[in-house]
């Protein structure tokens, strides 16, 4: 007896990057698993919810912030992240210039939300769109191994919201790092 408690929890998790880079899409495929190429873009904040039974006896419901139309401000507003627990920040494989955002969206980050004690959220960083890029990535994992260890990234992931890749995964990786800081 007394293994029958549930432990249910919510995560506000925020995917962040530049405009087009798949954000809305990744979203789609993880909590629908739908994938389109006519996603009317979003005006503001729309947020996604997936229950996953994590364990037994743990219920994880991840609500995923979408934004939208903001992008090109390259920050959010302070309401955005509040009570974050962690995030993913997306850039475009086919597009150098999404990648060099992907520090300023990590700083950005950085300077609005933090745990209790002040440590940073922990942040996925999501190389998307791999199913364009005939040679796998555009960087070797090496050198991106190394960007996310100097970056504070919990790690990477190639994804596909096309051909639904590594996005489980990636979210995956990110709740148990969540579930430890807890
Ligand atoms: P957002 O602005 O970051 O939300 O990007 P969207 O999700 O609206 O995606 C922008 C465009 O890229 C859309 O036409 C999507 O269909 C397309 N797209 C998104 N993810 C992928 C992917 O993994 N592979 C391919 N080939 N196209 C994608
Ligand atoms: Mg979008």
């Amino acid at each position: 007896e007394a293994t029958g408690e549930t432990k249910e929890f919510l995560f506000k998790i925020l995917v962040v990057g530049d405009i087009g880079t798949g954000k809305t899409s990744i979203i789609k495929r993880y909590v629908h698993n739908i994938f389109s190429y006519f996603y009317r873009s979003t005006i503001g904040v729309d947020f996604a919810l997936k229950v996953l039974q994590w364990e037994q006896n743990i219920v994880v419901r991840v609500q995923l912030w979408d934004i939208a139309g903001q992008e090109r401000f390259g920050n959010m507003t302070r309401v955005y992240y509040k009570d974050a627990v962690g995030a993913m920040v997306v850039f475009d494989v086919t597009r150098t210039s999404t990648f060099e955002a992907v520090s300023k969206w990590k700083s950005d980050i950085d300077s609005k939300v933090r745990l209790p004690g002040d440590a940073m959220i922990p942040v996925v960083l999501l190389a998307n769109k791999c199913d364009l890029s005939k040679d796998g990535l555009v960087r070797n994992a090496a050198q991106m191994d190394k960007y996310c260890e100097e970056k504070g990234f919990i790690g990477w992931f190639e994804t596909s919201a096309k051909e639904n890749v590594n996005i489980d995964k990636a979210c995956r990786a990110l709740v148990a790092k969540i579930l430890e800081n807890d």
